[in-house]
């Protein structure tokens, strides 16, 4: 069976139980971001805030790629998973981008959902599209799917 007939076997099994997911994300997919960015978190390097972030980005060839934040002494200077994980998409090629899973806290704590911060939401807006999926996760049970209009409805453009 080809990856296109499971997941389209998929999508019947979801229509039929309910289970399909709002954004036409299936479910195995957004799960499948979700661990990934669970995994990545652990990369984190977050000295100064204990603040652990990953990130999984999607993208329209079916890639994945992950992020986390990385901190710096000088504050400023640091990078947000969200961010580092479309450097990573960015540098291989990918210029065309379905969502992203974020997923992070602070070390030890209960997880929270973790939304983009304002640089993040202004550097996707760069390029994504309006419908971009942004999935913010508790665990991969628990979690909330917003376009990416909805997070930064006026967008700054040159
Ligand atoms: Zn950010």
């Amino acid at each position: 069976m080809s990856e296109s007939d499971k997941n389209a076997d998929e999508l019947m099994i979801y229509k039929k139980s309910g289970l399909l997911l709002e954004q036409n994300l299936l479910k195995n997919t957004i799960v499948r971001l979700i661990e990934e960015a669970m995994t990545v978190r652990y990369h984190s390097y977050a000295p100064y805030s204990d603040f652990y972030v990953g990130a999984a980005l999607l993208t329209e060839s079916g890639r994945i790629f992950t992020g986390v934040n990385v901190e710096n002494a000088s504050y400023p200077v640091g990078l947000c998973a969200e961010r580092s994980a479309f450097a990573a998409a960015i540098s291989a090629g990918e210029r065309i981008f379905e969502a992203i899973a974020i997923y992070g806290g602070e070390n030890g704590k209960e997880i929270g959902y973790c939304f983009p911060c304002g640089m993040c939401r202004q550097f996707m807006s760069e390029l994504c599209g309006k419908d971009f999926r942004v999935i913010v996760a508790k665990s991969y049970h628990d979690y909330r799917i917003y376009q990416l209009k909805e997070l930064l409805p006026y967008t700054f453009e040159l």
